[in-house]
């Protein structure tokens, strides 16, 4: 039975803010409505307590005032997940966004990064060194969230999913108990931190291999949405057996005004955003077959690594109502190619967008099993985001993102990146697990019997019934 924060005694509160260095923060705080708020406009969750920490023991002090007082506990990194799943009524926050740290080790190298730290930090220290770690497409994405849900972006066909390249993580468990995981130390943990989420505890710190990224070749090409159908055929026979360097992740979307040109503004095209990191004097032949498919627009070159991935940044800042639906496809045949053209006609409004990410090359060279990623063998990760800065069109994108899902979902492999949803329920979340649920299931069973950490993408412990539900939307 949880208790919320209202029933505490605030000299247990107080108790608690004399053994941190970070922050207790309530309602009563005139910083309380800045520190609710996340990415997605659309949670308006109030939480009773956000404890903002700043080391990691902070972090223990947190969750054994958590556990001790059976208060429902909610973990905050970068704050995007689209469900809000960093956030909790009532409940505490324990709020990672102070801990955050960047150490490139150029020999090995490897990096360390603070279990707040967002990619664009991230990006910015191993850019020095001309290397990165294989990440998201959006510079303000935490690396918290992002790395234990999986992280798909640009680096995915040459060098892995981001959790392919996590090598070690620090860790505060359930009990309060601190850990470090890798493939030698605590390797059952290792292997469900990557992609099991926060069911398993709160990582103050992750240990990445970079990879030689410097200059990259990148930048859009459109087509009017009325050729998605040929773009689409075309693009899911070329991306696959194209060298791994060359990334690009197909959509259908609207120009939504500048740095486009005015005649592009408020149309509907089918897109595909490229990277290519591969040696920069081949570029223009690995591009050619690219242009040869006439785009109407076309705006790729070389640039920094730091800047494809902060691209998009300027068009979607925090604040914006989003709302998320998603699936895992093997194919882009003709009847799902006709739903993309109906549905991408009609997207409501600018920002509103569908991507489709290949998986193929070294993300889809790890086995079904090797991490909880248990969708290996699937083309594509697709995702449909219905976003827009008025509140009042939050109904107008829910319903545009569900009707194309609800098209799409009968021609999809089963499951979701489950970093794409909202909070589905359970049945979703083991369909995207699939046949490592079981085991995930037993791991939180040794490690979290009581369900401490589920303000996540919920894995039950085994045995038990239920776990105190988050709400479905
Ligand atoms: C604009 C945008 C672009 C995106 N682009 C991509 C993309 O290109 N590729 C991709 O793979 N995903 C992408 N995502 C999805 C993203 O991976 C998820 O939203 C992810 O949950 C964000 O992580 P976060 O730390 O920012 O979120 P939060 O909301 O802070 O946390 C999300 C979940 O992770 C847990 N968590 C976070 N940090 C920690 C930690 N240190 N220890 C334990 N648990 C933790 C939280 O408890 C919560 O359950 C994008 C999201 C947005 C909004």
């Amino acid at each position: 039975m949880s208790v919320t924060v209202k029933d505490l005694k605030e000299s247990a509160i107080q108790e608690l803010a004399s053994k941190i260095i970070g922050t207790v923060i309530l309602p009563s705080d005139s910083r309380y409505d800045e520190a609710r708020k996340v990415y997605n406009a659309m949670i308006d969750k109030r939480p009773g307590m956000i404890i903002k920490c700043l080391d990691i023991s902070d972090v223990i002090h947190a969750v054994n005032f958590g556990r001790e007082n059976k208060l429902t506990v909610a973990v905050r990194g970068g704050g995007h997940n689209g469900g809000g799943l960093g956030l909790v009524d009532d409940g505490m926050v324990i709020d990672l966004s102070g801990i955050k740290y960047v150490r490139v080790d150029p020999e090995t190298k490897t990096v360390r990064a603070g279990g707040g730290n967002l990619w664009g930090e991230v990006d910015h220290a191993t850019h020095a060194f001309g290397l990165a770690v294989p990440a998201g497409i959006i510079s303000t994405t935490g690396v918290g969230g992002l790395t234990l849900g999986g992280g798909i972006g640009y680096l995915a066909r040459k060098y892995g999913l981001t959790i392919d390249n996590l090598l070690e993580a620090d860790m505060v468990l359930a009990d309060g108990s601190f850990v470090t995981v890798s493939a030698d130390k605590n390797p059952d943990l290792f292997w469900a931190i990557r992609g099991g989420g926060g069911n398993f505890g709160i990582i103050t710190s992750f240990k990445f291999q970079a990879h030689p990224v410097n200059t990259v070749y990148a930048g859009p090409t459109l087509w009017p949405i009325e050729k998605v159908g040929e773009i689409m055929e075309w693009y899911d026979g070329f991306i696959h057996d194209a060298p791994e360097e060359l990334n690009g992740f197909i959509a259908t979307l609207v120009i939504p005004g500048p740095p486009f040109p005015e005649n592009l503004h408020n149309k509907k095209f089918c897109g595909i955003v490229w990277c290519y990191s591969g040696e920069l004097d081949k570029a223009h032949k690995i591009f050619e077959p690219i242009l040869a498919k006439n785009p109407i627009f076309a705006m790729v070159g070389p640039m920094p690594y730091p800047a494809v991935q902060k691209l998009f940044d300027g068009l979607l800042p925090h604040g914006l109502q989003w709302y998320w639906r998603a699936d895992f496809f093997d194919d882009l045949g003709p009847e799902l190619s006709a739903r993309h053209k109906e549905y991408g006609s009609k997207i409501p409004t600018p920002l509103s967008q569908m991507h489709l990410y290949p998986l193929s090359g070294a993300a889809s060279r790890v086995s079904k099993d090797e991490t909880p990623w248990a969708y290996r063998d699937a083309k594509y990760a697709g995702v449909i985001v219905g976003v827009d800065p008025d509140p009042a069109n939050a109904n107008k994108i829910t319903q545009w993102t569900k009707d194309y899902w609800e098209a799409l979902h009968p021609y999809s492999s089963g499951g979701a990146y489950l970093n794409f949803i909202m909070n589905e329920g359970q049945e979703r979340i083991k369909a995207s697990y699939r046949h490592n649920y079981d085991r995930l299931a037993k791991l939180k069973k040794k490690y979290d019997p009581n369900n401490f950490f589920r303000v996540n993408q919920n894995i039950l412990p085994v045995e038990s019934k239920s776990a105190v539900p988050v709400e479905s939307n």
